[in-house]
């Protein structure tokens, strides 16, 4: 669980506990070592997982399911059918609910709010205005969801997550704002915390009353697939709960391929009711007369159905589970018992998260930088990239190999120890 309470009191370390962290901090530093741990990249090893693709579809196959040519202008915004098929398990969705673009689900959610603020979205009676509209962001979160709002104007309001996702008695009472047009949420394994939101939530969050009459979840599924061990988390459908509540237009689902096969090379997914997609396909068809339909007919090759998609994630669990089993057991075998950080445990998604005693996130990621290893700037989890409290870290195990990422690890927490007590009392 993410019980995440940042310590206020500065636990105090023998002299001689941190004359020796000293000495072995110093030691490490002359090893002049270069880690990065700053992203949720994937490593060599579990981008080779999707190599197939680099022949795919291969010379002569180019025909899709219903007879086009994939090579050529052909079929709609909304993607090829059997890619729509193969993904729309994965967003809760019915293939014909779902929309395949490129690469990047981030450029999805990037054209959903330019094309909300440039013309508005069905049920709303006015562009999104720049001055006064709102988004709610749970935090800690993901930083580039923030850039976004700050990219189009969209001011911040922070939402504490719990655990079992955002506090939803503080949702509720924002949402009645009408300046608030939409939410960030990424229902499994968030990023950072890791946590998945309760059945509760999510049907909150459905039913909810908003004051915008044009209120939008955009619900981030980044890591549905993404189990690190045999307890796949689940969520279930906010499209199905939206609409049996009435409110069939209320969430924008995302997800990508980014975390599957290629990061740099895979497939952006948008799943949402008819009206919403009948409003994307118009803006998006302006935009462009259409996604690249060979890289959908490569990935619906390499991974052929729902069921082909579950076993491609096993061979990523295969690599990224002993990442994070290495990540915990540093934690506990460095941290444990003194009183300097809690941290999550994760069942899937790409991070963990750390609450360091609170003022000390940033001196801990300065440390870390001396021993040459890489943490993404602490703030990062917040809006403005102000973390009020200076006390959440965010950890990516997946880019180094296991062995540097121990190293990293006994590095990082040779940090947290040292910034986070203090020299006894004389
Ligand atoms: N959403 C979340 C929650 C993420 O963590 C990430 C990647 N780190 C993304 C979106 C980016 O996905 P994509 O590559 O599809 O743009």
């Amino acid at each position: 669980g993410a019980g995440l309470a940042g310590a206020t009191q500065a636990p105090r370390a023998t002299a001689q506990d941190r004359r020796q962290w000293q000495e072995r901090f110093e030691a490490f530093r002359a090893r002049g070592l270069s880690i990065d741990m700053t992203r949720g990249k994937p490593c060599a090893e579990q981008l080779a997982l999707s190599d197939a693709l680099l022949d795919l579809p291969g010379r002569g196959d180019f025909l899709t399911e219903d007879g086009g040519d994939a090579r050529n202008y052909y079929g709609g915004p909304l993607g090829l059918p059997e890619a729509r098929r193969l993904f729309c398990t994965m967003l809760d969705a019915t293939p014909e609910q779902v929309a395949v673009g490129n690469n990047s689900s981030l450029a999805l959610m990037h054209d959903m709010l330019a094309f909300a603020v440039l013309h508005g979205v069905p049920g709303g009676a006015q562009p999104w205005s720049r001055e006064t509209d709102r988004f709610l962001c749970p935090v800690p979160g993901y930083d580039r969801h923030f850039a976004l709002c700050e990219a189009f104007g969209l001011e911040m309001v922070p939402v504490p997550m719990t655990g079992r996702g955002p506090d939803m008695d503080a949702v509720e009472a924002l949402a009645r704002d009408p300046r608030v047009k939409g939410m960030w949420c990424v229902p499994l394994y968030s990023n950072p915390t890791g946590e998945t939101y309760a059945p509760d939530v999510v049907e909150r969050l459905a039913r909810m009353q908003t004051g915008a009459p044009d209120f939008r979840l955009f619900w981030d599924k980044a890591y549905a697939v993404h189990h690190l061990t045999e307890q796949a988390e689940g969520v279930p459908s906010i499209l199905a709960l939206s609409a049996q509540a009435g409110h069939a237009d209320r969430p924008l689902v995302f997800g990508s391929t980014s975390k599957i096969t290629f990061a740099g090379a895979g497939l952006g997914l948008l799943a949402a009711s008819r009206a919403n997609l009948d409003w994307y396909a118009g803006h998006a068809g302006v935009r462009s007369i259409g996604p690249d339909k060979l890289n959908q007919l490569r990935h619906v090759r390499l991974l052929r159905d729902h069921a082909g998609l579950l076993v491609h994630m096993q061979a990523q669990r295969a690599i990224l589970a002993p990442k994070f089993a290495i990540v915990q057991s540093a934690l506990e075998r460095h941290l444990d018992g003194r009183g300097v950080a809690t941290w999550t445990r994760p069942r899937g998604g790409y991070f963990v998260s750390l609450q360091v005693r609170n003022g000390c996130a940033r001196r801990v990621v300065a440390l870390a930088r001396q021993l040459g290893i890489v943490l993404v700037p602490a703030g990062k989890t917040h809006p403005q990239g102000h973390d009020p409290r200076d006390s959440t870290l965010r950890l990516a195990p997946s880019f180094p190999d296991p062995a540097d990422l121990a190293t990293a690890m006994e590095g990082i927490c040779l940090g947290i120890l040292l910034a986070c007590t203090e020299e006894p009392l004389p």
